[in-house]
């Protein structure tokens, strides 16, 4: 039984079962999300006769283990993260429902920093790290189910969901790897690995919560992005603001009738549907829900559709900034990359028409790990 992936409250409730006070939760929780202890011989604020007394009652800490790292010749690394089924049981194999990819970005992507400093310059007078600020990239499901065309995530279908503590252990062994201070070094999270965020929806926020609560980081330095669960969205809407993520809406189309056919799940909510249950969202001071669209060569690239996404994004009347992602290519997908001429007018045309538009920059092309390229290479 993981202790990683339970809330302060369940941790506690463990104690008791042990014998302790409840209040030796918060304990327990320091150690787990802020230490990053691998086990549970590491909690130095117990005694060695009470841990041995956590073990005994089948209490194992539960960290993810980083099992394979590719690294990009731009700094980004990709980790098949595993070992854990949704049994609990340890795999040291790599089954392939059993793994998940997770990406550190330094300096993040240019294009999701999560918090706004997108804008602004990254300059840091810290110079110990080879890097001022970074984005992890997490997952939510181990494959997905809707089935986007362009996608190669979509290739490996739905395999599980990920529970609370796969998602947040995720973020906690790559801050382990990477020795990143919370409260002092400049971490992102984007939930745009494998799988649907809302799809997923409890383990997701709940995932949430423990790295707001938990492990410090902050809400407004997260985005979540979906491809428009409209149910997913209107229980978004409901969350606190100290919990919520930024939103992102993979849109990718600039009409019901283009994005049908790239996003079949657009039949069942068409981008009107979207738009109406995103405005329900509060947004804080200055936030601003972002708009992916991907480029596809000859099919969401040309002028016509930049002047319709302007027209779009205008009348939703939402404070929004579109995120261009030129389309990565995978083995066994039909499209092709849109030329840079085509991305460079698209761009320049919805900055004419006074839409906030942000290119992301392709990351860790090279070792698959730019957008949509999470598919297991073991699988070629
Ligand atoms: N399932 C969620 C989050 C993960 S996908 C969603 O779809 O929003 C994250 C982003 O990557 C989405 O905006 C998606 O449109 C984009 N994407 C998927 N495949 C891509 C590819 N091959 N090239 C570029 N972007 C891609
Ligand atoms: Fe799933 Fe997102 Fe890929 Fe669509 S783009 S198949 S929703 S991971």
């Amino acid at each position: 039984m993981s202790l990683l992936g339970r809330s302060r409250e369940e941790l506690a409730a463990c104690l008791v079962e042990a014998g302790e006070p409840a209040w030796r939760g918060r304990q327990l929780a320091q150690a787990i999300y802020r230490q990053r202890i691998q086990s549970v011989e590491e909690i130095t604020t117990f005694s060695k006769e009470l841990r041995e007394r956590i073990q005994r009652l089948g209490w194992e800490v539960g960290l993810p283990r980083i099992a394979q790292v590719f690294t990009s010749v731009d700094g980004t690394e990709r980790y098949l993260i595993g070992g854990r089924g949704v049994e609990g049981r340890t795999t040291d194999g790599l089954a392939s429902s059993d793994t998940v990819e997770t990406v550190w970005m330094p300096e993040g992507d240019d294009g999701e920093a999560g918090d706004g400093s997108d804008e602004e310059n990254a300059t840091n007078d810290r110079i110990e790290k080879s890097w001022q600020r970074a984005t992890i990239c997490v997952s939510s499901q181990v494959g997905c189910a809707v089935n986007c065309q362009f996608c190669l995530t979509a290739k490996l279908g739905l395999q599980r969901n990920l529970s609370a503590g796969e998602i947040a252990g995720q973020v906690v062994a790559v801050l382990d790897r990477q020795s990143v201070e919370i409260g002092r070094d400049r971490v992102n999270l984007v939930f745009m690995g494998m799988g649907e965020p809302f799809l997923n929806y409890d383990n997701f926020m709940a995932a949430v919560r423990l790295l707001v609560e938990e492990v410090g980081l902050s809400p407004q330095r997260m985005t979540v992005s979906t491809s428009g669960i409209v149910p997913g969205i209107q229980r978004f809407a409901g969350e606190p603001a100290e919990v919520r993520p930024k939103l992102a809406i993979s849109l990718n189309a600039p009409n019901d009738a283009v994005r049908s056919q790239i996003m079949p799940i657009n039949r069942k909510w068409p981008i009107e549907a979207v738009v109406d249950a995103v405005r329900v969202v509060k947004l804080r001071p200055r936030e601003r829900i972002t708009f992916e669209y991907v480029l596809l060569a000859g099919i969401t690239d040309k002028p016509e559709h930049a002047r319709e996404v302007a027209r779009l994004v205008r009348r939703s009347g939402l404070p929004a900034k579109v995120n261009l992602i030129a389309w990565n290519p995978g083995p066994g997908i039909p499209y092709a990359m849109p030329e840079a001429a085509a991305v460079d007018e698209f761009r320049r045309s919805l900055a004419g028409e006074g839409v906030p538009v942000y290119m992301r920059r392709p990351r860790g092309r090279d070792i698959y790990a730019a957008c949509g390229q999470l598919k297991r290479t073991v699988e070629g």
